[in-house]
Protein backbone atom coordinates (compact mmCIF):
# COMPACT_ATOMS: atom_id res chain seq x y z
CA UNK A 1 0.00 0.00 0.00
CA UNK A 2 0.95 3.87 -0.39
CA UNK A 3 0.29 6.48 1.99
CA UNK A 4 1.28 9.55 0.41
CA UNK A 5 1.80 12.09 3.89
CA UNK A 6 2.37 10.98 7.07
CA UNK A 7 4.55 12.34 10.10
CA UNK A 8 6.62 9.04 10.85
CA UNK A 9 8.49 10.80 14.11
CA UNK A 10 5.12 12.22 15.64
CA UNK A 11 3.72 8.96 15.16
CA UNK A 12 6.08 7.28 17.49
CA UNK A 13 4.68 9.10 20.23
CA UNK A 14 1.40 7.35 20.12
CA UNK A 15 2.91 4.08 18.78
CA UNK A 16 6.13 3.10 19.32
CA UNK A 17 5.93 -0.09 17.02
CA UNK A 18 5.25 1.76 14.66
CA UNK A 19 7.85 1.40 11.96
CA UNK A 20 6.86 -2.43 12.23
CA UNK A 21 3.15 -1.66 11.24
CA UNK A 22 4.75 0.11 8.24
CA UNK A 23 6.44 -3.40 7.56
CA UNK A 24 3.30 -5.67 8.16
CA UNK A 25 1.20 -3.76 6.06
CA UNK A 26 3.69 -3.12 3.29
CA UNK A 27 3.77 0.62 3.41
CA UNK A 28 5.63 2.98 1.01
CA UNK A 29 5.02 6.14 2.29
CA UNK A 30 5.98 10.12 1.76
CA UNK A 31 7.08 10.95 5.78
CA UNK A 32 7.42 14.76 7.00
CA UNK A 33 9.35 16.71 9.38
CA UNK A 34 9.65 19.90 10.48
CA UNK A 35 12.86 20.36 12.09
CA UNK A 36 16.21 18.50 11.80
CA UNK A 37 16.00 15.80 14.52
CA UNK A 38 12.67 14.34 12.41
CA UNK A 39 14.40 14.90 9.55
CA UNK A 40 17.58 12.69 10.86
CA UNK A 41 15.23 10.29 12.09
CA UNK A 42 13.61 10.05 8.98
CA UNK A 43 16.42 9.40 6.98
CA UNK A 44 18.06 7.03 8.99
CA UNK A 45 14.95 5.07 8.71
CA UNK A 46 14.80 5.42 4.95
CA UNK A 47 18.25 4.16 4.80
CA UNK A 48 17.36 0.87 7.16
CA UNK A 49 14.63 0.49 4.90
CA UNK A 50 16.32 0.62 1.81
CA UNK A 51 19.22 -1.77 3.01
CA UNK A 52 16.48 -4.29 3.76
CA UNK A 53 14.76 -4.15 0.94
CA UNK A 54 11.50 -2.70 3.02
CA UNK A 55 8.96 -0.77 1.31
CA UNK A 56 10.68 3.06 0.93
CA UNK A 57 9.97 6.26 3.16
CA UNK A 58 10.35 9.35 1.18
CA UNK A 59 12.34 12.18 2.94
CA UNK A 60 9.85 15.10 3.04
CA UNK A 61 10.94 18.37 4.62
CA UNK A 62 9.30 21.80 5.30
CA UNK A 63 8.22 24.88 7.88
CA UNK A 64 5.31 24.05 8.11
CA UNK A 65 2.58 26.94 7.76
CA UNK A 66 1.50 26.58 11.16
CA UNK A 67 5.04 26.99 12.70
CA UNK A 68 4.49 31.24 13.01
CA UNK A 69 1.70 31.21 14.72
CA UNK A 70 2.93 28.25 16.83
CA UNK A 71 5.63 30.46 17.90
CA UNK A 72 3.54 33.50 18.86
CA UNK A 73 1.64 31.20 21.04
CA UNK A 74 3.79 29.63 22.69
CA UNK A 75 6.94 31.55 22.82
CA UNK A 76 9.46 28.74 22.99
CA UNK A 77 10.77 27.89 19.16
CA UNK A 78 11.52 31.45 17.92
CA UNK A 79 13.76 31.07 15.49
CA UNK A 80 11.96 28.02 14.35
CA UNK A 81 11.38 29.68 11.35
CA UNK A 82 14.46 30.76 10.27
CA UNK A 83 16.33 28.17 11.63
CA UNK A 84 13.84 25.84 9.37
CA UNK A 85 14.62 28.07 6.40
CA UNK A 86 18.33 27.27 6.71
CA UNK A 87 18.01 23.81 6.97
CA UNK A 88 15.65 23.43 3.98
CA UNK A 89 18.26 25.22 2.03
CA UNK A 90 20.91 22.56 3.21
CA UNK A 91 19.14 19.93 2.67
CA UNK A 92 18.05 20.69 -0.70
CA UNK A 93 21.99 21.73 -1.93
CA UNK A 94 22.80 18.41 -0.32
CA UNK A 95 21.07 16.65 -2.38
CA UNK A 96 19.37 15.02 0.99
CA UNK A 97 16.03 16.10 0.12
CA UNK A 98 13.01 14.17 -1.93
CA UNK A 99 10.09 16.37 -1.65
CA UNK A 100 9.46 19.91 -0.27
CA UNK A 101 6.36 19.67 1.79
CA UNK A 102 4.48 20.15 3.59
CA UNK A 103 4.37 23.84 3.12
CA UNK A 104 1.46 26.10 2.05
CA UNK A 105 -1.13 28.00 3.24
CA UNK A 106 -3.22 27.74 6.63
CA UNK A 107 -6.00 30.65 7.25
CA UNK A 108 -8.24 28.41 9.70
CA UNK A 109 -9.01 30.62 12.19
CA UNK A 110 -7.71 34.15 13.76
CA UNK A 111 -4.36 33.20 15.14
CA UNK A 112 -3.12 31.38 11.66
CA UNK A 113 -4.58 34.47 9.54
CA UNK A 114 -2.15 36.84 11.75
CA UNK A 115 1.03 35.22 10.25
CA UNK A 116 -0.47 35.18 6.77
CA UNK A 117 2.22 37.56 5.57
CA UNK A 118 5.28 35.39 6.81
CA UNK A 119 3.43 32.56 5.43
CA UNK A 120 3.66 34.08 2.30
CA UNK A 121 7.11 34.63 2.57
CA UNK A 122 7.93 31.33 3.58
CA UNK A 123 6.34 29.52 1.12
CA UNK A 124 7.95 31.56 -1.75
CA UNK A 125 10.79 30.20 -0.26
CA UNK A 126 9.49 27.12 -0.43
CA UNK A 127 8.34 26.93 -4.13
CA UNK A 128 11.78 28.41 -5.16
CA UNK A 129 13.67 25.75 -3.50
CA UNK A 130 11.52 23.30 -5.38
CA UNK A 131 11.86 25.02 -8.56
CA UNK A 132 15.52 25.02 -8.30
CA UNK A 133 16.22 21.54 -7.26
CA UNK A 134 13.18 20.22 -9.75
CA UNK A 135 11.66 18.71 -6.62
CA UNK A 136 7.80 17.55 -5.70
CA UNK A 137 6.00 19.88 -3.20
CA UNK A 138 3.92 18.91 -1.10
CA UNK A 139 0.55 21.36 0.01
CA UNK A 140 -1.11 22.02 2.84
CA UNK A 141 -3.94 23.92 2.41
CA UNK A 142 -6.81 25.40 4.71
CA UNK A 143 -9.36 27.95 3.65
CA UNK A 144 -6.76 29.04 1.31
CA UNK A 145 -7.27 27.60 -2.03
CA UNK A 146 -7.78 31.02 -3.97
CA UNK A 147 -3.91 31.87 -2.37
CA UNK A 148 -2.68 28.66 -4.76
CA UNK A 149 -4.40 29.54 -8.15
CA UNK A 150 -2.15 32.73 -8.61
CA UNK A 151 0.60 30.41 -8.48
CA UNK A 152 -0.54 28.33 -11.42
CA UNK A 153 2.27 28.95 -13.21
CA UNK A 154 5.14 27.74 -11.07
CA UNK A 155 2.93 24.94 -9.84
CA UNK A 156 3.16 24.07 -13.71
CA UNK A 157 7.18 23.78 -13.63
CA UNK A 158 7.32 21.49 -11.06
CA UNK A 159 7.87 17.31 -11.45
CA UNK A 160 4.59 17.07 -8.82
CA UNK A 161 2.26 19.20 -6.97
CA UNK A 162 0.69 16.65 -3.98
CA UNK A 163 -2.59 18.18 -2.15
CA UNK A 164 -2.72 16.32 1.32
CA UNK A 165 -5.99 16.31 2.25
CA UNK A 166 -7.50 17.84 -0.60
CA UNK A 167 -9.28 20.87 0.58
CA UNK A 168 -10.89 22.25 -2.60
CA UNK A 169 -13.36 21.34 -4.47
CA UNK A 170 -14.20 19.33 -7.31
CA UNK A 171 -14.38 22.38 -9.78
CA UNK A 172 -11.14 23.78 -8.44
CA UNK A 173 -9.21 19.98 -8.72
CA UNK A 174 -10.69 20.35 -12.07
CA UNK A 175 -9.59 23.46 -12.99
CA UNK A 176 -5.96 22.73 -11.71
CA UNK A 177 -5.52 19.88 -14.10
CA UNK A 178 -7.02 22.27 -16.81
CA UNK A 179 -4.28 24.64 -15.97
CA UNK A 180 -1.74 21.51 -16.87
CA UNK A 181 -0.52 21.47 -13.34
CA UNK A 182 1.18 17.53 -12.97
CA UNK A 183 -1.49 17.83 -9.96
CA UNK A 184 -2.50 14.87 -7.24
CA UNK A 185 -4.96 14.93 -5.03
CA UNK A 186 -4.28 13.12 -1.91
CA UNK A 187 -7.60 11.84 0.44
CA UNK A 188 -7.20 10.08 3.90
CA UNK A 189 -9.57 10.26 6.93
CA UNK A 190 -11.97 13.06 5.76
CA UNK A 191 -13.66 10.18 3.43
CA UNK A 192 -14.34 7.96 6.30
CA UNK A 193 -15.69 10.62 8.31
CA UNK A 194 -18.31 11.74 5.88
CA UNK A 195 -16.56 15.05 4.64
CA UNK A 196 -19.46 15.14 1.86
CA UNK A 197 -16.91 17.71 -0.68
CA UNK A 198 -13.84 15.43 -0.38
CA UNK A 199 -15.69 12.39 -1.24
CA UNK A 200 -17.70 13.71 -4.46
CA UNK A 201 -13.93 14.91 -5.75
CA UNK A 202 -12.40 11.98 -4.53
CA UNK A 203 -15.70 9.70 -6.97
CA UNK A 204 -15.60 12.30 -9.94
CA UNK A 205 -11.73 13.03 -10.42
CA UNK A 206 -9.29 11.00 -12.53
CA UNK A 207 -8.33 8.02 -11.12
CA UNK A 208 -4.53 8.57 -12.35
CA UNK A 209 -4.60 11.56 -10.25
CA UNK A 210 -5.75 9.95 -6.78
CA UNK A 211 -3.68 9.02 -3.72
CA UNK A 212 -4.24 7.98 -0.51
CA UNK A 213 -2.85 8.90 2.85
CA UNK A 214 -3.30 8.38 6.71
CA UNK A 215 -1.64 11.87 8.11
CA UNK A 216 -0.79 9.99 10.80
CA UNK A 217 -0.92 10.55 13.63
CA UNK A 218 -2.97 13.68 13.13
CA UNK A 219 -6.05 12.66 11.38
CA UNK A 220 -7.99 10.00 13.19
CA UNK A 221 -10.95 7.58 12.08
CA UNK A 222 -14.11 9.03 14.07
CA UNK A 223 -13.81 7.13 17.44
CA UNK A 224 -9.93 6.31 17.34
CA UNK A 225 -7.23 9.18 19.25
CA UNK A 226 -4.79 8.80 15.94
CA UNK A 227 -4.19 7.84 12.90
CA UNK A 228 -1.84 5.04 11.64
CA UNK A 229 -1.01 2.79 9.04
CA UNK A 230 -3.57 0.40 9.80
CA UNK A 231 -6.39 2.95 8.64
CA UNK A 232 -5.22 2.87 4.91
CA UNK A 233 -7.35 -0.67 3.90
CA UNK A 234 -10.31 1.30 5.32
CA UNK A 235 -9.56 4.30 3.45
CA UNK A 236 -8.87 2.39 0.62
CA UNK A 237 -12.24 0.50 0.80
CA UNK A 238 -13.91 3.66 1.19
CA UNK A 239 -12.44 5.70 -1.68
CA UNK A 240 -13.25 2.26 -3.92
CA UNK A 241 -17.09 2.28 -2.90
CA UNK A 242 -17.03 5.85 -3.82
CA UNK A 243 -15.70 5.08 -6.92
CA UNK A 244 -17.74 1.87 -7.67
CA UNK A 245 -18.91 1.21 -11.52
CA UNK A 246 -15.90 3.25 -12.69
CA UNK A 247 -11.99 3.16 -13.03
CA UNK A 248 -10.82 2.69 -9.38
CA UNK A 249 -13.86 1.14 -8.72
CA UNK A 250 -12.68 -1.68 -6.50
CA UNK A 251 -10.17 -1.97 -3.95
CA UNK A 252 -7.55 -4.02 -5.41
CA UNK A 253 -7.46 -1.72 -8.89
CA UNK A 254 -7.25 1.68 -6.84
CA UNK A 255 -4.52 0.00 -5.18
CA UNK A 256 -2.78 -0.42 -8.04
CA UNK A 257 -3.72 2.76 -9.40
CA UNK A 258 -2.83 4.59 -6.53
CA UNK A 259 0.67 3.19 -6.18
CA UNK A 260 1.46 3.93 -9.72
CA UNK A 261 0.67 7.92 -8.75
CA UNK A 262 2.31 7.21 -5.78
CA UNK A 263 6.03 6.12 -7.42
CA UNK A 264 5.28 8.96 -10.34
CA UNK A 265 4.48 11.86 -7.77
CA UNK A 266 7.45 11.29 -5.98
CA UNK A 267 10.10 10.03 -8.09
CA UNK A 268 9.96 7.09 -5.94
CA UNK A 269 11.29 3.08 -6.41
CA UNK A 270 9.46 0.16 -5.11
ZN1 LIG B 1 0.42 16.56 7.83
Amino acid sequence: MTDAHCHPFDLLEHLPGAEAERLEYRVACAGNSWNLKQFEHLESMALKASAAGAPPLVRCFAVHPQVPASIEHTGPGKGAVSEGLELLAALAAGGRLEVVGETGFDLFNEAFRKTEKIQDEIFALHLETALRYRLPLILHVRRAMHKIFPFSRELKKLPAVVFHSWPGTLGEGESLIRRGVNVFFSFGAALVNNHREAQRCCAALPAERLLLETDAPWQPLRGKTFSSWADLPVILNAAAELRKGGPGGTAQELEAVTERNFLSAFGAKL
